[in-house]
């Protein structure tokens, strides 16, 4: 009989195929002493395992890189293989064989357990979340030990996919699975675990934290994974697999119809030209600005650069990565952000005990709070910018004075690189985001010291109605048609265009072809989103016609009741 499981969407599509169960080799591991005599051998066996496990790793990591030169997979295997040297991991293991007599898969996983209860206390979701990639370092040495072999599904001749069904899978396992799998769906995961960011890197369709779907369907039993509305369906009826096979080759020729308008100008309805730019958090994701023709980069987030290593980059570290992206973006404009650190994405063990993170110590402010830092990743932009159309952007500012200060830091750069110098675009412009109310209520103060504005809806949302972004409990009171953070977008953008200031968006409502049509009302012409997203919003200008557009979006940010205003939107749309 059929039925429909919940979970979190984490990777769009649809894959409909046969379940590949993959055991979850931790729950089955056996527990026994070893006698004294064979310690040693027992020893040499959890060695021979942590060999076999770095060389599978390497292979892995050689395979991806080799398809991706660029992408950030490479650097998750190297965390899980700097994991297999982790004296609290490995040695602690040998310790408990030594000391309890334990056998070598008894004594990984209650070292695990200990491991993971340790990061299961770090405020920090981020970092918590790391406990995922102990337990898989952990899964796949236990799999050594026990000889289980590598789990990929056989490829199938029916003409329907296999979906992988586990309990969790590493970003390992997602890249051997990659040539095999339609879909997967696992137990366990959130939308920024690393196996779902490749996910979404490899397009593959995805539903995880789907609790014990592993328990609710047998090998070989059909599957449907719908990965936009995250549910999975077990043992669907005929009707529901014709159904959904109607919708994947409808998403398959919108998909190609849209690849169609890579080089068509954004232009609406009037000829009026909309700029599109892309979201990128590293070197990795630039090739897609060619991929979409997108007219540049409208956010770097650079912290990217920062976070999940030990170590900061240096400058000439920055500086070649900020001058590699200028390169990739071949001429067009790159906008970075200096680095938003604090709240949800912490430098490598230096998570603060802060009671309300997101209203703390985070972005500018810990930039000013940190300057010998701040002004290395000034200096480092300002050299790049020698090489590249670049400009840079600050993030989350509320008073006039954080504006001087980093003002004041970008001053002194300039003065030392003139002394040393070194070559940089004496007019690169400066310009603020606005995530902020007040910043968005304030406008003046920005205006007249900045040279363009960007709107940064994700935070600009999460401030206006006290709803951390991050929570999962207070998820559905994070609204972005709320009738405050419309008027609060459209009188930031009108505060803008007075003052004759660039502006744009670059929170996840300008990918969102939903609101197009809204923000285009609201006077909206230059939008920044995730590069995947970009084509569907051009299709969405294509076909906007803006003077129709701005009345009708005047009455509707005069609306407060969010049924009505619901309906105008999706009006607007069509
Ligand atoms: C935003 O807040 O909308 C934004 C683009 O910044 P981030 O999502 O990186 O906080
Ligand atoms: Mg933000």
């Amino acid at each position: 009989m059929s039925f429909t499981v919940h979970g979190l969407p984490v990777s769009q599509g649809i894959a409909i195929g046969h379940a590949h169960l993959v055991s979850h080799a931790l729950l089955e591991v056996n527990h026994y002493h070893i006698a004294p005599r064979h310690l040693a051998a027992e020893l040499d066996r959890l060695d021979s395992a942590i060999a076999n496990v770095e060389g599978e790793l390497l292979g892995l990591k050689a395979a991806a890189t080799a398809a991706q030169p660029h992408s950030e997979v490479g650097a998750f295997i190297d965390l899980q293989r700097m994991m297999l040297s982790d004296p609290v991991l490995t040695d602690a293991a040998r310790a408990r064989i030594e000391e309890h007599n334990y056998n070598a898969e008894w004594a990984l996983v209650q070292q695990m357990e200990t491991v993971v209860e340790q990061f299961r206390q770090i405020e920090d979701p981020y970092l918590r979340e790391r406990q995922a990639d102990v337990v898989q370092v952990v899964e796949r040495l236990v799999k050594a030990l026990l000889g289980v072999p590598g789990h990929l599904p056989p490829k199938r001749k029916d003409g329907l996919g296999t979906v992988v069904v586990a309990h969790d899978l590493s970003p390992a396992d997602t890249i051997g699975f990659r040539d095999h799998i339609a879909g997967f769906v696992t137990d366990i995961g959130g939308p920024t675990s690393h196996t779902a960011i490749v996910a979404r890197n490899l397009g593959i369709p995805a539903v995880v934290g789907l609790h014990h779907i592993r328990d609710l369907l047998h090998n070989n039993e059909l599957i449907i994974v719908d990965g936009t509305r995250g549910i999975a369906i077990i043992d669907p009826d005929d009707n529901i697999v014709e159904e959904y096979l109607l919708r994947r080759s409808a998403l398959e020729l919108e998909r190609s119809k849209l690849k169609r308008l890579r080089d068509t100008p954004a232009t609406a309805l009037n000829g009026e030209l909309i700029q599109l730019f892309a979201n990128i958090n590293g070197l990795q994701d630039v090739a897609q600005i060619k991929e979409t023709n997108a007219d540049g980069v409208g956010l770097f987030r650079t912290e990217f650069l920062f976070i999940d290593r030990d170590t900061l980059p240096d400058e000439d570290e920055q500086y070649e990565t900020y001058r590699a992206v200028l390169k990739a973006a071949g001429g067009k404009p790159v906008t970075a952000r200096t680095f938003d650190i604090g709240a949800d994405k912490m430098l490598a063990g230096k998570s603060r005990d802060e009671p309300n993170p997101a209203l703390g110590l985070r972005a500018v402010r810990y930039s000013l709070a940190e300057p010998k830092a701040f002004l290395t990743q000034l200096r480092a932009l300002l050299r790049a910018s020698a090489h590249g159309k670049l400009q840079i952007m600050m993030p989350m500012l509320a008073h006039a004075d954080e504006i001087d200060q980093t003002l004041m830091l970008v001053e002194k750069a300039k003065e030392e690189l003139r002394d040393e110098k070194i070559k940089f675009d004496e007019a690169l412009p400066i310009g603020g985001m606005v995530e902020v109310p007040a910043a968005a209520l304030a406008l003046g103060m920005f205006v007249r010291r900045l040279a363009f504005l960007s709107i940064g809806t994700n935070d600009l949302i999460q401030y206006t109605l006290a709803v951390d972004r991050g929570n999962e409990a207070v998820v559905h009171l994070y609204d972005p048609l709320h009738p405050a953070v419309l008027r609060l977008i459209a009188g930031a953008i009108q505060a803008a265009q007075r003052a004759g200031l660039p502006v744009s968006v670059c929170g996840e409502m300008a990918g969102n072809a939903a609101y197009t049509q809204l923000l285009l009302g609201m006077g909206l012409r230059s939008f920044s989103m995730h590069p995947a997203r970009i084509l569907e919003i051009k299709q969405q200008i294509l076909r906007a016609d803006l003077a129709d557009l701005v009345p009708k979006v005047q009455r509707l940010l005069k609306l407060d009741e969010p049924a009505r205003i619901r309906e105008a939107v999706e009006k607007l749309t069509g």
